[in-house]
């Protein structure tokens, strides 16, 4: 474990920022980011994985892990800096002499020099999301992504996230970057966790770094928001899901009601108007109108 950067706390221990860092230095360099948000725990666990895997094996070139950024977000079971408020993940490039989250950002930023980089987030408190990779409509990106084997490729023309977080200062800085999501904040998914894993171990094993991989992925969207659907509440109420996330529906299949919160009255049915697998659902059950229940994706 290594040390690449150390902030001063007025009255607790100092913020350190550890990288793991695997590898004989001669070959393609990788570097996976988790935990940027202190609530998103899912993506520490898989590179937690990555991890304790990558040291049972010989490692060509370097493989620079940093399981958890937001330490003290994790501390305080806050998404973000707990002492300003302020999102880490909008703080890039950075700032070497800014307030702490820009300097937090610079210092990832240099301790992530690497031709493929990866940023593990997840779905938000109330959504569950499907082990998926975002990432633009061509480019080198999109090879990286297909060979995770993840449940989901979704093949977007703007992110937000992606224009103004460090997935965009990566890829300002001429590296490939994918923004990876799965499970959703403040739990753990296990499952979830290992399927992203299992999705990085394939992305090393394809650049070079490591030999053989595990099984095949399962059953795969590939997509563009075309394929996707978004279902939305039409009145508050709460929120019954009649699938989970990776499930196949067919149109028509019942994702679930909107139900009066008291006496369970049923007030709203939501149902799939295509074939495809479930890639997000609702987690979070009290729900107001116009609040996103469901997204259902389709290949194309
Ligand atoms: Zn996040």
């Amino acid at each position: 474990m290594g040390e690449v950067f150390r902030l001063e706390a007025p009255y607790r221990e100092p913020f350190v920022l550890e990288r793991l860092s695997f590898g004989d230095g001669d070959g393609p360099v990788v570097a996976c980011v988790a935990g940027l948000h202190g609530t998103e725990l899912t993506g520490v666990h898989a590179l937690n994985i990555v991890a304790r895997t990558l040291g049972m094996l010989r490692v060509r070139g370097r493989v620079d892990i940093l399981p958890l950024v937001n330490s003290f977000g994790v501390d305080q079971g806050t998404k973000r800096w707990p002492f300003d408020d302020r999102d880490v993940n909008q703080a890039f490039p950075g700032d070497p002499g800014g307030a702490p989250v820009e300097r937090i950002a610079h210092a990832l930023l240099a301790a992530t020099r690497a031709d493929v980089c990866v940023d593990v987030h997840s779905g938000s408190r109330v959504v569950r999301e499907l082990p998926q990779v975002r990432v633009p409509l061509s480019g080198p990106e999109l090879a990286h992504a297909r060979a995770m084997e993840l449940p989901m490729v979704w093949r977007r023309a703007g992110d937000r996230l992606e224009a103004t977080g460090l997935v965009g200062a990566w890829r300002e800085a001429g590296r490939a970057a994918l923004h990876v999501v799965g499970g959703s904040a403040a739990s753990l998914d296990v499952g979830h966790a290992r399927l992203l894993a299992n999705g990085i171990l394939r992305l090393l094993a394809s650049v070079g770094n490591i030999r053989g991989v595990t099984d095949p992925g399962e059953s795969r969207v590939d997509t563009t928001r075309a394929g996707v659907s978004y279902h939305y509440s039409g009145c508050g109420g709460f929120w019954v899901p009649e699938v989970a996330v990776g499930e196949t529906v067919g149109p028509g299949h019942l994702i679930g009601a909107v139900t009066e919160v008291i006496g369970g009255r049923r007030l709203e049915e939501v149902r799939a108007d295509r074939a495809g697998v479930v890639a997000t659902m609702r987690c979070y059950p009290i729900v107001h109108a116009r609040e996103l229940l469901a997204r259902v994706a389709e290949a194309d």
